[in-house]
Formats: C-alpha cells, sequence, structure tokens
C-alpha cells in the first residue's frame, strides 16, 4: 500500500508533551505501513511563530530518533500553492470577499439579543455573502452551502476516523462560512494544510484530536479543490493522573529531554503501548511491531 503520512507543528514553541505523542503516532503508524513520513513546517501564522522554534523541534524530533524521510517542507514558502487554490475557488464562485470586522459580526449576534462567550466560536453570520455593501474586502471566506449543493454534498458530512470510528458535522450549521485568507493577509490553517496534504500526496493523517473538530471543513475543501482525502487517525490528548486536562499554558506539558527513553514511554503510555526499559531504539521497534494491534487502534 502506498503510504505517506506527516507530522505538521505550528513553530509557536518547543515541541510538548501532546504534540509528542501525535509525532510518535504518525511516525510509528508510517513505519509500521513501510510508508514515508515527513515534517511540515506550519508557520503561516507568522504573529505566533517563535523564531527558532522550527529548528528546535527538529532537534526535539531527531533526540527522539523520530527520523522524517526527506526534507522538512516550511509552509511559508508554499504560498504560491495557497493562492493557486484560492484563485480556483474564485472562479468557481465559491468563495467571497467578507469586509467585517470581529465587533461587526459580534453586533449581529448582540442585536439578536445573543450572548456569545467566545467570538472566535461564533458562526458568521452571513453578511457579506451577497455583496460587501461598500465596505472594503478584508477577508475571504467559503460560501459552505454553495459548495454542498453544487457538489451534492449531503448537509452532514460523514467520514471515518480509525480511532474514533464514524464521525459527522453539517459544516453549514455548526460552522458557517469559514475564512480561508484572513483580513491580516495570513493564510488560513485550513486551506493551506488541504493545499499541502495534498500536494505532498499525503495517504493518512495521524495528528492529536484536539484538531480532530476541522476534519469535516478540510475534507469539505478537499472536495471543493477536487482533491483526495486522506485516511483520519486522531490521537488521544494527554491527560494528568487524576483525568484532568494539562495545559501548555501552565508549563504542565513541558518535555523531560534528560531521559529521552523515560520521555518517550510517557507518550507511549497514552497510545496504550507498553513501556520499553532497554533503549530507545528498542523501544521505537518494538512499538512499530506492536502498533497495527495496538489498543488504541480499536
Ligand atoms: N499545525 C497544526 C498544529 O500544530 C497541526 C496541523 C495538522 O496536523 O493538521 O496544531
Amino acid at each position: 500500500m502506498r503510504y505517506i503520512g506527516r507530522f505538521a507543528p505550528s513553530p509557536t514553541g518547543p515541541l510538548h508533551a501532546g504534540s509528542l505523542v501525535a509525532a510518535l503516532a504518525s511516525w510509528l503508524d508510517a513505519r509500521a505501513h513501510n510508508g514515508q513520513w515527513l515534517v511540515r513546517i506550519e508557520d503561516i501564522d507568522t504573529p505566533r511563530c517563535v523564531k527558532g522554534a522550527d529548528q528546535g523541534i527538529l532537534e526535539q524530533l531527531a533526540a527522539f530518533g523520530l527520523v522524517t524521510d526527506g526534507e522538512p517542507a516550511w509552509q511559508s514558502q508554499r504560498t504560491h500553492l495557497y493562492e493557486n487554490a484560492l484563485f480556483h475557488l474564485i472562479n468557481k464562485g465559491w468563495v467571497y470577499p467578507c469586509g467585517c470586522s470581529r465587533k461587526e459580526i459580534e453586533g449581529v449576534y448582540v442585536s439578536q439579543g445573543q450572548g456569545i462567550a467566545r467570538l472566535s466560536a461564533a458562526i458568521y453570520p452571513g453578511t457579506c455573502r451577497d455583496g460587501l455593501n461598500g465596505k472594503p474586502a478584508r477577508a475571504w471566506r467559503l460560501n459552505v452551502q454553495a459548495v454542498m449543493e453544487a457538489l451534492h454534498i449531503p448537509q452532514t458530512l460523514q467520514w471515518h476516523d480509525r480511532r474514533m470510528g464514524h464521525q459527522q458535522q453539517d459544516v453549514a450549521r455548526e460552522v458557517g462560512d469559514f475564512v480561508l485568507k484572513r483580513a491580516d493577509g495570513l493564510w488560513a490553517y485550513q486551506l493551506a494544510v488541504v493545499v499541502d496534504d495534498a500536494d505532498q500526496g499525503i495517504t493518512h493523517v495521524v495528528r492529536g484530536e484536539d484538531l480532530h473538530d476541522n476534519t469535516a471543513r478540510q475534507i469539505l475543501l478537499q472536495k471543493a479543490l477536487g482533491l483526495p482525502a486522506p485516511i483520519y487517525m486522531h490521537t488521544p490528548l494527554v491527560m494528568g493522573e487524576n483525568g484532568e486536562k494539562l495545559s501548555k499554558q501552565n508549563g504542565a506539558l513541558a518535555l523531560d529531554l534528560r531521559d529521552t527513553l523515560a520521555t518517550l514511554n510517557k507518550a507511549a503510555k497514552v497510545l496504550r503501548l507498553n513501556p520499553c526499559e532497554t533503549s530507545m531504539e528498542d523501544a521505537l521497534y518494538e512499538w512499530t511491531q506492536a502498533w497495527l494491534t495496538s489498543k488504541s487502534l480499536v
């Protein structure tokens, strides 16, 4: 079977316990399938990127024995591909420029008497779908309903996750017309990730469960761009001893690099793999053998 997998960290800081689990799982999955494993640095959200974090992540991966096949890619060097994809969608009439500021979007909800806890979670009310009404264009949004209708995609998009099983989302109702190019001129994660996965021939995406909610949007974009959909698997999140959620902000996820085997064993535990006490090489070998029958996949 042809297999190309990838790990796609954002260089916003060093790898942490959560991202190490995703990196290890995607590496093991590629090795267990005799496939290739690529690393792509997702550095398009420049205000969030930390200088030198990309090299730091590559060094950390190497220290854990997670060797990539081929040179890493940097999204910041691939923006012409995102430009082409947007152009394709403009030609199809499936995107529109949006002139709304965050305040204006919020205003629509407030005027309807609805409070919103977090604006980033607000579904775009569609104000600019039929024209800018004289406002200057700020961002580009996908017209979700237009794509669904043109391509006869059922209202509820369904897909299969190798660990989590059957999944579904009504993108129009639950997410709305999402941004592909931001008001600050930066490319949105959703567009870049879809274009790059296809351009790099990625067949299998293995990543953390925190990204699970993006999958339906990405499948929809793949359909709109006429691109193949990879097979998805979302790995468990790192939890504290008593099941509480750990966070990067409180430092709970920082990695201990003094004993890389012990640190890898912790990541393997999240993936329900047995600990290995001899060496990192033995550990990676044993887990690769065990991976396809491991409890993480059933
Ligand atoms: N760059 C994203 C992150 O670090 C991951 C993207 C992906 O795996 O699809 O959260």
